[in-house]
């Protein structure tokens, strides 16, 4: 994400901290750069807008982050100082990670030494097995949540979706969340999965991200990628050590009872491996020998940031309408509509069905779902794509597609409005 993106606006912030530029936006959130009048001290602070949160589940999700961070304190996860809050704002006042993204660096420079990509992934696995060893599960790691500080040290940030120890059902997490690129695919088929294996994956997708350049699964249609992270279907570019490459084929293996777990990965030698005395202050500059020596794959494009945000669940699911989703269902898609949600499945179904009652629909549930009206047959499907935020289909089967329109523009758009998720609203 550029940084100062937005104007420096300087604005006392409760008396406190003088608000300066913008560092970077997230799913929910505006970061700005900020100075505390006590003591100079300068600080990253995460603006949250109630209105835009109150009463739906991102609510949960802020608390939970606000939570997981005060509890937890390691040199590579940002510090949380202070959390205030207004009757429409709240702030997070955290540390601020001078550097910026690590990422950022990735996509200006091109992928990284082995020993310099081996530092940065020491230091991030060491902030993840001291999460777990606390009972946190991240969930989120990718370029965007990975930041480093003045001394070029990595800070993980973002704990919006990281899982307590208490949402722990059967010792196994049962939401899905975090962002398709980045996470396993255990999480996205909504089967029970463990949280400390799903980070281990992402972990593996950082590392081959920062001596690849790019990405290993890398598709605008989710379905697609999940399908080749099941059979494994990605390469490796050839300035990628084999001692490096196991390492993350077992972080990458999608079974996640054969994937190598954090624990056995600090312990093979690989990762053991310290830098050299002469590499103690980085060498940040890109693989240029290497890059040269041997010719990358046509497709590779060194800018992961682009497609980590292209990739960020929310906001392929609720602004794009550009991405091939009709991947992610079963069967040849005629004439559908497709909007995203924070409203409960049920409350979605029984509008739909209400709906379609009050219209002359016969409503069928068992065959998963479908209204009935002589030819006209439309079927719903529902996914958890990244909880909270669930993706409703309504899709005609046959060849009806014009009546289906006529009947969207007619009835169901004015009716559906009201579920469908506020920054969508534009688009439906
Ligand atoms: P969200 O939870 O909405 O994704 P993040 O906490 O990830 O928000 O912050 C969004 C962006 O703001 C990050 O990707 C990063 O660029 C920037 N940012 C966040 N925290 C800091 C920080 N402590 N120091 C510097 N930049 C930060
Ligand atoms: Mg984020």
């Amino acid at each position: 994400m550029e940084p100062g993106v937005e104007p420096t606006c300087p604005k006392l912030l409760l008396g406190k901290y003088q608000l300066g530029r913008l560092l970077g936006r997230g799913a929910y959130a505006k970061v700005y750069h900020a100075r505390s009048l006590e003591d100079d001290m300068g600080v990253a602070i995460k603006v949250i807008d109630r209105s835009k949160v109150a009463g739906t589940t991102m609510e949960p999700r802020i608390l939970r982050e606000v939570s997981v961070m005060r509890r937890l304190s390691h040199p590579n996860i940002v510090k949380l100082h202070e959390v205030m809050a207004t009757k429409s704002k709240i702030y997070m006042v955290m540390e601020h990670a001078k550097g910026g993204e690590l990422f950022t660096q990735i996509s200006r420079d091109g992928p990284l030494t082995e020993p310099v990509a081996r530092r940065y992934f020491q230091q991030l696995v060491s902030a993840v097995h001291y999460c777990h060893s606390k009972g946190v599960t991240h969930r989120d790691i990718k370029p965007q949540n990975i930041l480093l500080d003045h001394e070029g040290n990595l800070k993980v940030s973002d704990f919006g979706l990281s899982a307590l120890p208490e949402l722990l059902r059967d010792g196994l997490l049962h939401t899905s969340c975090g962002t398709p690129a980045f996470t396993a695919p255990e999480v996205v088929r909504r089967k029970g999965y463990d949280g400390a294996k799903a980070d281990a994956w992402s972990c593996g997708i950082i590392l081959y991200l920062l001596l690849a350049g790019y990405l290993p699964f890398n598709e605008a249609n989710i379905a697609v990628m999940y399908q080749k992270m099941y059979l494994r279907d990605f390469e490796f570019p050839c300035w990628i050590s084999k001692s490096a490459q196991r390492v993350i084929s077992r972080l990458l293996d999608p079974n996640p009872q054969n994937r190598i777990t954090i624990e056995e990965l600090i312990r093979i030698s690989w990762f053991k491996r310290s830098l050299q005395s002469n590499q103690a202050s980085f060498d940040l500059s890109p693989h240029e020998d290497l890059l040269n020596t041997c010719k990358a794959p046509e497709e590779v494009k060194f800018d992961p940031i682009e497609t980590a945000q292209t990739m960020n669940a929310f906001d392929i699911i609720s602004l794009s309408s550009g991405l091939d989703l009709s991947g992610l269902f079963e069967g040849a898609v005629k004439r559908a509509k497709r909007f995203t949600s924070m409203e409960s499945t049920e409350k979605i179904l029984k509008r739909l069905e209400d709906l379609g009652a009050a219209l002359g629909y016969k409503v069928d549930r068992k065959k998963g779902v479908v209204l009935v009206k002589q030819q006209l047959i439309l079927s719903v499907s529902i996914l958890e794509v990244a909880l909270p935020l669930l993706l409703v289909e309504v899709k005609v089967i046959g060849d009806n597609g014009a009546e289906f329109e006529e009947l969207f523009q007619g009835e169901l758009k004015s009716q559906l409005e009201d579920l469908v998720f506020e920054w969508q609203k534009d688009y439906f």
